[in-house]
């Protein structure tokens, strides 16, 4: 069997779906591996480190149509792909489906993430970590201010105040990060079970009084008064803090909008805030732009995340390609994919395009 990963083609994205790291683990179950000429350049890994692990590097023509298996992040453009062949990655399958037809499509987006045996396998998971941790830098990057205390002979300098709205993996990421950068830190969450994780931190806990726990150990969207009383909460509660970093998502919804124009008029100019659901479809915060830096007229800087993950290409990278290899080691038997729908992984991933077409 052979295992192809095409470069990333994608606006800014940086990121590899298979690194030097995994191909010894891929080469014993059975699985050859080639590699497109640079694909893992802007991630940190040279064609070089994939030959050296014992893979080939070939061109964009052969990795296509070669493989029997493709690794990718995103989706690939479809009229390269073979008929039968097994497709990884977030192919995001409720778009244009019938693009996948012809191939086996594995995407992430639909495995059982609660299954403690697919962990290992849950690129959503470990890029959100990516993201979050990339969040808090991003923020102490841009904040005017230390985020530690500083004592000094020319006196003494208060630590950074930080909030973090949603406490999911993102969240509890950038709440560590800004903790270890020496920030005081302060986390909310609309679920108990995130609120506790929070507090597991070390981290303070907000309480804007607004509880909705949703299905699988997600949140549920807030009705319109429950949003309205979460917003007036916040207006009250963000004034104190220097750096404000919003990480809500509800599955399958527009991000929550949490922070609106007022809350962002109570902070003190300087104030910095990153909107991590930013993206298409709106985010967390009101007129955060996806990639870009915006500044309100007060003078706070929002910054609308864009691709996290591929702003930190070598870590990110690493945990992809770990995950990759984790759902092959799950799925090859004696040198066959083994495609069994009644196993809850395989039946999560698998793309079912006959039936989302019709
Ligand atoms: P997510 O990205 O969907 O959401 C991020 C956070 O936003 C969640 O904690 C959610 O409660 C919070 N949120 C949603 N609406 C909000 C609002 N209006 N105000 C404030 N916060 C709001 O979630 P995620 O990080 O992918 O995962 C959510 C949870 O699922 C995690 O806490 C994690 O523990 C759990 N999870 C479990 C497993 C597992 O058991 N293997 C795997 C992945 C995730």
């Amino acid at each position: 069997l052979l295992i192809g990963c095409p470069a990333e083609t994608e606006w800014h994205e940086s990121r590899v779906a298979v690194t030097p790291e995994v191909v010894g683990r891929l080469r014993r179950i059975g699985l050859d591996v080639v590699v497109e000429a640079g694909a893992g350049r802007r991630a940190g890994f040279p064609d070089e480190a994939y030959v050296a692990a014992g893979a080939r590097v070939g061109d964009r023509l052969e990795v296509f149509t070669q493989p029997d298996i493709l690794a990718v992040i995103h989706r690939p453009d479809c009229q390269r792909l073979r008929a039968g062949q097994i497709v990884i990655g977030l192919l995001g399958p409720y778009e244009a489906p019938e693009e996948l037809s012809e191939v086996t499509a594995l995407s992430f987006e639909g495995l059982p993430r609660t299954l403690s045996r697919a962990q290992s396998m849950d690129v959503l998971t470990s890029q959100a970590n990516v993201a979050g941790y990339k969040a808090a830098v991003l923020a102490a990057d841009t904040f005017g201010g230390f985020f530690p205390m500083m004592m000094t002979a020319a006196g003494t300098v208060r630590p950074a105040k930080v909030l973090v709205l949603g406490g999911g993996v993102a969240g509890l990421q950038a709440i560590g990060t800004a903790r270890r950068l020496g920030a005081l830190v302060t986390g909310y969450d609309v679920r108990a079970a995130a609120r506790a994780d929070i507090a597991s931190t070390g981290a303070a806990v907000l309480d804007l009084k607004v509880t909705a726990e949703g299905e699988g150990g997600y949140a549920r969207t807030l009705t319109a008064d429950e949003q309205a009383e979460q917003q007036k909460a916040l207006v009250d509660a963000i004034r104190d803090f220097d750096v404000v970093i919003t990480t809500a998502q509800v599955p399958g919804h527009r991000p929550p909008a949490l922070v609106p124009a007022e809350a962002l008029a109570a902070l003190a100019p300087g104030s910095v805030v990153v909107d991590l659901a930013s993206g298409p479809l709106g985010g967390n915060v009101a007129g955060s732009v996806p990639g870009s830096r915006t500044e309100t007229e007060n003078g706070v800087v929002v910054l609308g995340a864009g691709n996290l993950p591929a702003q930190v290409p070598r870590a990110a990278s690493s945990a992809w390609a770990r995950n990759v290899a984790a759902l092959l080691e799950h799925l090859i038997h004696d040198g066959s994919v083994v495609l069994d729908p009644e196993d809850e992984v395989t039946a999560g991933l698998l793309v079912r395009t006959k039936e989302a077409v019709s």
